[in-house]
């Protein structure tokens, strides 16, 4: 899954309550928005994906610094809370010894295998997740997945719109990246 923009500021516990506040009324918004909006901004998708524009991967260069100017991860992590990293190998060697466990130890306590035959989180929210502050608890040692994610400027981005389809549910950014392809590819001349 996750973000660049969750980094460590320390914050106080004030500061920490007052994020939490406006967390649960951001997160309960963006669902209904979601569910207004959805079907329309998943069109967008399949239309892209079925006639790509011509520099699809530059235009979504472009747009996301502007996303990220609009949405933090601290006041949201919901990928943390309802969605699950899949941890490669190179992940669970890395992050085992950090609680001076064996990989095995640290999949038997923590990890399942999905139906791809993936290793992810046995629970939700992401044991690694500070409920209080949002942050990441492991946030150096991370798994890849987490790092990268949402992906709004994966390469050839057209083979990814199927994960924007899914993520659009969860995560505010790409709901963000995707209204702002609405406005420049479709409704630009309204
Ligand atoms: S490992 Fe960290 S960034 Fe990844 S899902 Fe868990 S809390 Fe989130
Ligand atoms: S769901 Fe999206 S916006 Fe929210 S924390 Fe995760 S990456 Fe950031």
């Amino acid at each position: 899954m996750i973000y660049s923009t969750k980094l460590a500021p320390q914050i106080s516990d004030y500061s920490s309550y007052l994020l939490n506040i406006m967390e649960q009324i951001n997160l309960k918004s963006f669902k209904k928005k979601v569910e207004i909006n959805k079907r329309r901004l998943k069109l967008v998708l399949t239309k892209i994906e079925k006639k790509p524009p011509r520099h699809l991967d530059q235009l979504a260069e472009k747009i996301e610094p502007e996303v990220w100017k609009e949405v933090s991860c601290l006041s949201c992590a919901n990928c943390c809370k309802v969605m699950t990293p899949t941890f490669t190998n190179e992940d669970i060697k890395r992050i085992a010894p950090h609680f001076g466990q064996t990989p095995k130890e640290f999949r038997d306590q923590w990890l399942v295998k999905d139906n791809n035959d993936d290793w992810t989180n046995k629970i939700n929210p992401c044991q690694f997740l500070d409920l209080k502050t949002n942050m990441c608890k492991i946030y150096e040692i991370r798994p890849a997945d987490c790092s990268g994610f949402p992906h709004l400027t994966k390469k050839k981005m057209v083979d990814y719109i199927h994960v924007h389809k899914q993520n659009i549910e969860y995560c505010p950014a790409t709901y963000a990246m995707v209204e702002k392809f609405d406005q420049l590819l479709f409704k630009k001349d309204n």
